[in-house]
């Protein structure tokens, strides 16, 4: 956590509110986006907080599976 911005933000798993799309635990007290809902309505909105590409990228892969994307 300490390697990237303050304002990018991993996105929360909903089977376990302490693991992140990306595979991370939580730190105590850390801030994630906490549903899939959350950052992309965050992003709409041009909100302070990014979502993390790792998340993104998962997230984006699991949403296109048999989807052809150009
Ligand atoms: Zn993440």
């Amino acid at each position: 956590m300490t390697d990237r911005p303050e304002w990018v933000k991993c996105v929360l798993l909903p089977e376990d509110n302490a693991l992140t799309w990306c595979a991370r635990q939580l730190e105590p007290a850390e801030f994630a986006f906490t549903s899939i809902d959350h950052a992309a309505l965050n992003g709409k909105h041009g909100g302070r907080l990014v979502a993390c590409s790792g998340c993104v990228r998962l997230i984006i892969g699991a949403l296109s599976r048999g989807i052809a994307v150009d």
